[in-house]
Formats: structure tokens, C-alpha cells, sequence
């Protein structure tokens, strides 16, 4: 953190985000703190997708599902060293910053921290589709490990009542492929079955896919959707493009005539 009095001068914990995929996306400020360090480590995915950084770094891959110990052992090797985790995306969205400086602040920790911000799958997946966020929106996780189903539901409700734009991150899983058809009849309550949606698989690195549908048409059919998938639901005043994009309009129009 803004460098407490550190017990070592040395050591220093960054949690990066690494952005959604090639090294393209990740910010100036990711790139150098890898290259700072000794240690870097984080799920084999997203390893690879830095793997031009990590010679000469000691590499310690990951596995999903064990985030409270990689955070201890991140931790304790802060103390001395250099050690960057990486995570996708933006560390503080549904990514690893939050436990870690958790388990840190239940230990009463003094290691210096850090957390650098990447380009989230929100504004990775918009980019490709035109501009379908612009203003106000909501994300929200259909992941029901950390956060109760029925809360998840709750939250959808209350999101889609607003009319806004939202994205639906870990929208289908093996474990849980029905998540996102009750998140679409949530959503049904409260718009029209002609309401734009674009699905944005592996925004920014390989096997990139656009399409834009409608939640209609979803409904009825949402295979092409999986978990390296971000569903983009449009607001009341989403449209489709003529060439196939997806705009919501932020009130120009309102204001002046163009
Ligand atoms: N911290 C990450 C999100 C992790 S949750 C971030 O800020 O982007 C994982 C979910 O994010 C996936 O299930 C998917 O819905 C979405 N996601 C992450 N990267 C993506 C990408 N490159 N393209 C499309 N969706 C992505």
C-alpha cells in the first residue's frame, strides 16, 4: 500500500491485472512491475499469456480454487521478494485483489502492496461491439461459489428494473449451466424479448468471437454461451447498428440535433 513503514525494503506484493488477453491490452504500469520481479504467480491461463515476460522469473503456477493459500504464500514470500500474482482482467473485479489484501489485513500485515488495474472484460468485450455500456451499467456475476443463488437473483432483478445496460460475467459453467437461462427470465420481466444482446467470447486473445442477438433469441437458444464468454444485455435505449454493432445512445440526442 502507499508504503507503509514496510518491515523489509525489498519485498513488495503487486497484484496486476494482465488485461483480457494479449499483451497488447495490458497497461504500461503491468508490463513493467513484471518485470521488476522475482516471483510471478497465477492460474497457467494467464501465465501464458505474458509467457514473452516470465524468462529469468521464478514462475509458480497455480491452480483454480486455492486462492486463500496462493494469497498466504504470496504473503509470506513479500516479505523479501518481489512478487507479482497476476490476474485477468482488473485485479478488483471478481479478480484476486480482494483476498489478497483481506488475508493480509486479518494478519495485521506491514508488506508493501500494491494493486494494478488492467482492462476488464466489460470494457474489453463493449470495445469489440461498438459501444453498448456509455454510460451508466451494472456487472454482475452469475457465479454462485462465493455469493448465494438466491442473492444473485435478487441482484438481477433489481438491475434489470433499471433499464441499463448490463454484463453478466461467469455467465455458464459445466457445473452450473442454468444460471444464465434464470438470469434471462429475470431479465424477460422487465424488457422485451427484442432487447439487443452481444456475446463477446475470448475478447483480446485466441479463439475471439462477436455475435449480437436478442434476448428473445437467447433464451431459446444460449449454447454458444460458456465461462470465457461476457453477455452484454442491453437497456431500454440499446440499439442494434445497420452494420451489426451494438450502441446505447448516452442523450447527445437530447441535447443536440446531429
Ligand atoms: N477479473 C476479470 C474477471 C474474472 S471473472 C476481469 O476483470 O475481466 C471471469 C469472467 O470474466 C469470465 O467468465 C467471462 O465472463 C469474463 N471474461 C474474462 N476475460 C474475458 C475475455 N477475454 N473475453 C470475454 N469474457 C471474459
Amino acid at each position: 500500500m502507499p508504503p507503509s513503514p514496510s518491515q523489509n525494503k525489498s519485498g513488495k506484493l503487486s497484484v496486476v491485472g494482465i488485461g483480457p488477453g494479449g499483451m497488447a491490452q495490458m497497461t504500461g504500469r503491468a508490463v513493467e512491475a513484471i518485470k521488476e520481479a522475482e516471483y510471478v504467480v497465477g492460474n497457467a491461463f494467464y501465465l501464458d499469456q505474458i509467457a514473452p515476460l516470465l524468462p529469468g522469473k521464478e514462475v509458480v503456477r497455480s491452480s483454480m480454487g486455492r486462492e486463500v493459500d496462493r494469497a498466504k504464500a504470496c504473503i509470506d514470500l513479500a516479505r523479501d521478494h518481489r512478487v507479482v500474482m497476476v490476474s485477468g482482467g482488473d485485479p478488483g473485479i471478481y479478480g484476486m485483489a480482494s483476498i489478497v489484501l483481506e488475508v493480509l489485513d486479518r494478519a495485521g500485515e506491514t508488506v508493501d502492496w500494491e494493486v494494478v488495474p488492467g482492462v476488464t472484460a466489460s470494457c474489453a468485450g463493449a470495445s469489440l461491439l461498438g459501444s453498448p455500456l456509455s454510460g451508466d451499467h451494472v456487472t454482475l456475476s452469475l457465479s454462485d461459489l462465493l455469493t448465494p443463488w438466491e442473492e444473485i437473483e435478487h441482484r438481477l432483478d433489481l438491475a434489470f428494473q433499471m433499464g441499463v445496460p448490463i454484463v453478466l460475467y461467469n455467465p455458464k459453467s459445466h457445473g452450473r449451466p442454468e444460471n444464465l437461462g434464470r438470469a434471462l427470465a429475470i431479465a424477460a420481466r422487465h424488457l422485451p424479448p427484442e432487447t439487443p444482446v452481444g456475446l463477446v467470447r475470448n475478447a483480446y486473445r485466441d479463439g475471439q468471437e462477436t455475435a449480437t442477438t436478442t434476448l428473445g433469441a437467447l433464451a431459446e437458444d444460449d449454447a454458444a454461451v460458456d465461462m470465457r464468454t461476457a453477455v452484454f444485455i442491453g437497456g431500454k435505449e440499446t440499439f442494434a447498428m445497420k452494420d451489426g454493432g451494438m450502441l446505447t445512445p448516452r442523450g447527445y440526442g437530447r441535447k443536440y440535433v446531429y
